[in-house]
């Protein structure tokens, strides 16, 4: 032990080291530190005494320890175990891996590697300082002079150019920096790249901070002059655009590395998280190559960055599921595929019942699980337990276990995705904005960004909480709202084994995984917080909401009564982050009103773990005019027009957030926002003792309470007693022995009108509708592959005049369906005309005795 190197009194002042130090080794490199690897019991940490000169060079030991911390909780610093004072000794724990060498560093997939570490430090939080290089080497001119040292000849010229580069550099929200960014200051875990020394960290412009990042080779080739260059000549376009002729910056376009636009391309996808990286990956898998991805920030600076990663496969349907079970396919390849490590550990799930109609849930869930091919298994408390041994299984009957599911970090999989997109030829721009779509008669023509036009033929809005910004820029709305969602990163004494389940225990309403340095847990509140409704800050990338504590409490008092061990954790941070949710917690995908212009957006805080297969659903759908599987609950068409009302799609939204967990049964009934659309006979169905039900906004009568008679046999039990009466019997009967009078307003109602609207028709449905005036067919509209698109009655009502009468739920649908095929020349006019007409049908073997005496018209079959 060679304790004459290192003050053992530094030693004894570490929480627990008092005598139990072993060895004590001196670590190469360090001008402003020495660096001790110290043994204590079977543990390695390092040990850096600052030296004296860090003074003179501006070095602040409280900031690199907060520094430290949170490099440590991104999962790219050491862990920080300890910060003596007043000497500002930082003690780490010793991370065991590979340097990062002069040659290795040049590598296209360590270059990657090395941004996705440095983006997680970007986003990681707040120190209390900030760092401008530009003061710093004012500050130490300054310093060398007081010092009686001479400045070097070029500094007054390299100052120069220094002010005019700070003047024309547009300033970027700060972000945690490291400033020193030597790849000596780099190990490769085998896993993550992992940095160290943070005496220089501050808060500062990321462009800026990567400056010492082309130490060791050749600047265009290098990361940190990539980077750079990128920006500045991002900037120095602005300066020169802005008027600003003759700035020195000028020159630098030269060396290639700024924003290019092309001027076409097949398809142009806006946005850059999870969701538009996946669809470029999977259309250049499919062939297309001429893909361009722009991103107004940079890659994952959207709701990405800040998720928790967990992905679970099972949905209430099989295709949703299959959409799942494809990302986890894609998530156990990505790695090889492009080189980029997305974390992806398939530790499997569990889910929690404590009470007997969860329990019931669950059974229910299995048997879907197994009719979907997944090996969801159900287990009792004890063995939930022995898979997840930090909790405890007070109230818990069961729960179900899915090996196949897991986490993974979301930026490396939106980095991976985009790798894979550039290697099969896509294009990916970031730091490009897109500001307006130009739309012609036939449909998406071009997107205007900030640096420029690209025509294109196809053009995704994946923009995550900003879709509704974009689809504004083609005239449309979508019902989406950003929600502020929370989870906690918290150390806990107790160890986490190293394949710990996921777990959700939905009676408490919370979720639990594994991280790095601690459990991750989230969950729904009660009290759903909406953010940025009346639109969103132009710079809001990278950044995180204000913690929010108190929204935040009873979800963690759930927390702590199933996993105690929290309740001695720390807390190491609350990550608080909007992400947009839709009116029913589905996705919102598929072809909008505007022919070619395309929406995968909304994903409700399930985009990581839907992002493979929507990949690959919105590629089929974008190629093939198709998703390749049935898609409807997810279809955006599903949403008809009420929910242009933003304080509609909001109350909605909240309701449906807030009883994300909660059991749901089939034909379930949501409350917020209604009554919405009435019919004229509501107030006398309301009088007649109907119990409403709701429909696309429409109230509707389910049944009448005043028929609910009981039965002679038993009432169903259980889950199939849920939104049962025993009137549906008795209306039933009624229809079936006598007659039934039904109120069909709420049934979508669409003209077409026009020379061109026989040969319409008749191209778009497979019966013959070519029938004198007044005969009503039915029939449908059948897609390329025969299938059913749209299924309703079609009534003659002129020569060029017809009435389309079909579903409630299907308006938005069928409207968008005839309006993609609508004739470009003006000769077929389509109006949806459902809130202006009534209707009234009524059914049973009694009807021609009740009918008849209110018309003239013979009703009898002869007549
Ligand atoms: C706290 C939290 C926890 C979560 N946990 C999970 C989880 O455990 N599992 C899970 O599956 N999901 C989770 N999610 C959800 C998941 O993170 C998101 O669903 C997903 O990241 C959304 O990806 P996206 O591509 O749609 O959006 P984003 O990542 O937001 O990407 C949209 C991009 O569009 C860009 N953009 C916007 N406007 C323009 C423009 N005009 N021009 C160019 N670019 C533009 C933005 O800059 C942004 O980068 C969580 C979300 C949050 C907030």
């Amino acid at each position: 032990m060679k304790a004459d190197l290192l003050d053992t009194a530094v030693l004894d002042r570490v929480p627990g080291w008092a005598g139990q130090v072993r060895q004590v080794e001196p670590l190469g490199g360090g001008i402003t530190n020495r660096n001790f690897r110290v043994t204590v019991g079977d543990s390695i940490f390092v040990v850096r005494i600052p030296a004296s000169t860090g003074d003179l060079l501006g070095i602040d030991r409280r900031v690199e320890h907060e520094a430290s911390r949170l490099a440590a909780i991104a999962g790219v610093g050491p862990e920080v175990i300890a910060f003596i004072e007043p000497e500002g000794a930082l003690v780490t724990r010793f991370i065991a891996g590979q340097p990062v060498t002069d040659a290795a560093v040049h590598e296209p997939a360590m270059l990657d590697r090395i941004a996705h570490a440095l983006r997680r430090i970007h986003q990681c939080g707040e120190v209390s300082a900030g760092f401008s290089p530009f003061r710093v080497v004012e500050a130490y001119a300054l310093t060398a002079t007081r010092h009686g040292g001479r400045l070097p000849a070029a500094h007054e010229r390299a100052q120069a150019v220094a002010t005019a580069i700070e003047r024309a550099v547009r300033p970027e929200p700060p972000v945690l920096c490291h400033n020193d960014l030597l790849n000596a200051n780099f190990i490769d875990d085998g896993a993550t790249i992992r940095i160290v020394d943070w005496e220089y960290a501050g808060m500062g412009d990321r462009y800026v901070g990567l400056s010492r990042g082309d130490v060791g080779g050749p600047p265009d080739r290098h990361l940190g002059a990539r980077l750079r260059l990128w920006r500045i000549r991002h900037q120095a376009f602005r300066a020169v655009a802005c008027g600003c002729q003759g700035s020195p910056l000028q020159r630098l376009d030269e060396s290639g590395l700024g924003v290019t636009l092309p001027e076409r391309a097949r398809v142009v996808i806006i946005g850059g998280g999870v969701g538009g990286t996946s669809i470029a990956y999977h259309l250049v898998r499919r062939g297309w190559r001429d893909v361009v991805l722009v991103e107004r920030a940079q890659l994952t600076s959207g709701s990405t960055f800040h998720s928790a990663g967990l992905v679970g496969q099972l949905r209430s349907t099989m295709p949703l599921t299959r959409l799942m079970m494809d990302s986890v396919a894609l998530y156990s390849r990505l790695k090889d595929e492009t080189g980029i490590d997305v974390g992806w550990r398939p530790v499997g799930s569990l889910r929690l019942a404590s009470s007997r109609e969860r329990m019931e849930e669950l059974e229910r869930q299995a048997g879907w699980g197994m009719s979907f091919g997944l090996p969801l298994e159900l287990v009792g408390a004890d063995e939930a337990r022995r898979r997840f041994p930090l909790m405890v299984t007070d109230g818990v009957l069961g729960a179900a276990f899915l090996p196949s599911d897991g986490y993974l970090d979301p930026s490396g999989l939106a980095l991976a995705l985009a790798e894979g997109a550039r290697r099969g030829g896509a294009r990916i721009h970031e730091g490009v904005r897109v500001t307006a779509l130009a739309i012609s008669r036939v449909g998406v023509r071009q997107v205007v960004t900030d640096q420029g036009a690209i025509e294109a033929e196809v053009v995704v809005n994946a923009g995550g909480i900003y879709a509704p910004e974009i689809a504004a820029m083609a005239g449309l709305s979508v019902p989406i709202i950003p929600m502020a969602h929370q989870y906690l990163l918290a150390r806990i004494p107790e160890p986490i084994p190293d394949d710990l389940p996921t777990m959700r225990d939905p009676d408490l309403l919370v979720y639990f995984r594994r991280d790095a340095n601690g459990l991750v847990m989230g969950g729904y509140e009660r009290n759903p917080a909406p953010w940025g409704l009346s639109g969103i800050a132009p710079d809001f990338n990278n950044r995180l909401l204000p913690e929010d504590w108190p929204r935040f409490e009873p979800l963690s008092q759930n927390a702590v009564s199933r996993v105690p061990a929290l309740e001695h954790g720390q807390v190491l941070k609350l990550i608080n982050g909007p992400e947009a949710f839709t009116p029913d917690n589905e996705f919102l995908l598929g072809e909008s009103a505007v022919r070619g212009f395309y929406l995968a957006a909304g994903f409700c805080a399930h985009g990581i773990a839907g992002a493979g297969g929507m990949g690959r659903a919105m590629a089929d759908w974008i190629i093939d005019g198709e998703p390749g599987l049935d898609l409807w609950k997810m279809d955006l068409r599903r949403f008809g027009s009420q929910y242009r009302s933003q304080t509609y799609t909001l109350a909605r939204t909240t309701e449906v957030y807030s009883t994300y967990y909660d059991i749901h049964y089939p034909n379930e009934e949501r409350e917020a926002g209604r009554p919405l659309r009435l019919s004229p006979t509501y107030a006398r169905l309301k009088e007649l003792g109907a119990c409403f039900g709701e429909k696309s906004g429409w109230e509707r009568p389910n049944w009448f309470s005043t028929n609910a008679v009981e039965p002679d046999g038993q009432r169903p039990t259980g889950w199939a007693a849920q939104h049962w009466s025993p009137a549906i019997a008795s209306e039933h009967r009624a229809t079936r022995e006598r007659a039934g009078l039904f109120d069909e307003t709420s049934f979508a109602k669409i003209e077409i009108r026009g020379p061109g609207a026989l040969g319409f028709l008749q191209r778009l449905c497979d019966n013959d509708i070519d029938q004198p005036v007044g005969r009503i067919t039915y029939t449908q509209m059948l897609n390329q592959r025969g299938g059913i698109e749209c299924d309703f009655t079609v009534t003659r009502v002129d020569e060029d005049s017809f009435f389309i009468v079909t579903g409630t739920a299907f308006g938005n649908h069928d409207l968008a369906w005839m309006r993609r095929h609508q004739p470009t020349d003006g000769s077929v006019l389509i109006e949806d005309v459902t809130s202006s007409r009534a209707c009234l049908g009524i059914w049973g073997p009694r009807v021609r005795d009740i009918v008849q005496p209110l018309t003239e018209t013979n009703l009898s079959t002869a007549g």
